[in-house]
């Protein structure tokens, strides 16, 4: 199966140099005929008309990074699954780890965004993962297990949700987990969720990611600060072939 290569922009770009991205990520992709991997990037809500707009006719898709629980109505500020389906969305994240830090979210909420998503026809990539102190006290498998039984609604198939395993000591840090732990906590999740795809999360890069890509149940990555170079968000995608 081809792995799943996800770009998570967070809150960066302007209108420039996102497109500027985004041309440079389709032009890598027409040259490079692979059936080794799908790409996916989720821009920052306000780029991804712009975005949406490059990529059109190119094999790249993407996603929001979170949407509303409800359809529509009287919340300022937020984004509603039917709005990314608009903007031509196959994919929104949810519950990454910067969302239920930043913003309190729970895993019930989570659920809740979920099934909006569905129903607006969008897959969702469920983020999970431990804190580091979590880990230390060896608590991470029940944590991740209680995340995953609480944020994933009854609906989720294999074809409309993804599971991203983030240890979120690992996010932005620098710091990867183990191919060993890697390892062990995606046979722990595929235990749980069967043939979802599992992406793996947290300072994946170019150097790193030929080890993640080919570690057993291992279905693809959820990269931040990486994907916000073509050049190395490509090499990333890149690593998906075997040698
Ligand atoms: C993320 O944002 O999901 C992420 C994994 O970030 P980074 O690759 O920068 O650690």
């Amino acid at each position: 199966m081809p792995k799943l290569i996800v770009g998570n922009w967070k809150m960066n770009g302007l209108q420039a140099d996102s497109r500027d991205l985004a041309e440079k990520l389709a032009a890598g992709m027409k040259g490079d005929p692979s059936n080794d991997f799908h790409m996916v990037v989720c821009p920052p809500a306000t780029m991804i008309a712009p975005v949406a707009a490059v990529l059109k006719g190119s094999a790249i898709r993407w996603g929001g990074q979170d949407c509303h629980a409800e359809a529509s109505g009287a919340f300022t500020g937020d984004i509603a699954a039917p709005m990314l389906k608009d903007l031509g969305c196959d994919f929104v994240i949810l519950g990454h780890s910067e969302r239920r830090q930043y913003h309190e979210e729970t895993s019930a909420q989570v659920a809740a965004k979920a099934k909006q998503a569905y129903a607006a026809g969008l897959a969702v990539i469920i983020c999970v993962g431990e804190l580091d102190a979590q880990r230390s006290a060896g608590e991470q498998e029940s944590v991740v297990a209680r995340q995953l039984a609480e944020s994933i609604p009854a609906e989720a198939l294999p074809l409309n949700t993804v599971i991203a395993y983030e240890p979120v000591w690992a996010i932005g840090t620098g710091k990867t987990a183990s191919a060993e732990d890697i390892r062990q906590m995606h046979a722990f999740i595929r235990g749980k969720v069967g043939r979802m795809q599992i992406l793996y999360g947290g300072s994946v890069k170019a150097e790193n990611a030929r080890e993640i890509l080919h570690t057993e149940n291992v279905d693809g990555v959820l990269v931040g600060g990486a994907s916000l170079k073509a050049e190395a968000f490509m090499a990333i995608a890149a690593a998906s072939r075997l040698p």
